[in-house]
């Protein structure tokens, strides 16, 4: 094992950006694994292998689309529904993608362990939820207990993200010195539309939010 080395899961969306380059400052060796998982907008895939490779990272994708035909109702891979703009109250949002998470790092620590590779990390954050519970800091200890066990390995699942806020990840892409990269290129918008987006969706609203609240507390 490459103890220098991570697994990067990324989407090519602000959190999975600035956890590129939180990598890049903290492994020697990084990888960019994209899941094409039969989401709206294939173009996802095309931001994340532009972003992956103007950080000079391996790239490469793996087509998981099985993974929306296992359920039904999620406004992320399902052409037919719309992305409400407040989701409804004790209900999971309709862009939870069940089991998403569950897969994309179970694929991951298969995938890391064929390239002699220990360290695996992912954009998660429990803090700025959408109330996916796949994003629980639970979930992953609990998951990372697992793919050991599952592989005979000592895989550490890396979640950078995980108690900080939207500003904070700003802060962090800043302090890193991609802010505007982060800005610019990411796709995190949910009706696909590059850098501020459609300015109205959750992801939108919630990732301006951030940035406001950023901005304003260095005074830019
Ligand atoms: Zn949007």
């Amino acid at each position: 094992m490459d103890k220098k080395a991570a697994l990067v899961v990324f989407s090519g969306g602000q959190d999975s950006t600035t956890c590129l380059y939180w990598a890049l400052r903290h492994f020697d060796r990084v990888v960019a694994l994209t899941f094409y998982y039969g989401q709206k907008h294939a173009l996802e895939v095309e931001i994340a292998e532009q972003i992956a490779r103007q950080a000079g990272v391996e790239w490469t994708k793996m087509d998981v689309s099985f993974i929306s035909s296992l359920s039904t109702g999620c406004s992320l891979t399902d052409t037919s529904l719309t992305i409400e703009e407040e989701k409804p109250a004790d209900a999971l949002p309709s862009t939870f993608v069940p089991g998403r998470n569950l897969f994309f790092l179970s694929i991951a620590a298969v995938r890391a362990r064929e390239m002699g590779i220990q360290h695996i990390v992912t954009g998660v954050s429990q803090t700025d939820f959408s109330g996916y519970p796949d994003c629980r800091d639970n979930f992953i200890k609990s998951l990372n207990v697992t793919v050991n066990l599952a592989m005979d390995e000592q895989f550490v699942i890396h979640t950078p993200l995980m108690w900080i806020d939207k500003a904070e990840t700003w802060a962090l892409s800043d302090e890193l010195g991609v802010l505007d990269l982060v800005r610019h290129n990411t796709l995190t918008c949910y009706n696909g539309i590059v850098g501020d987006g459609c300015g109205h969706c959750p992801a939108c609203k919630l990732r301006r939010e951030g940035l406001e609240k950023y901005l304003s507390s260095i005074n830019r």
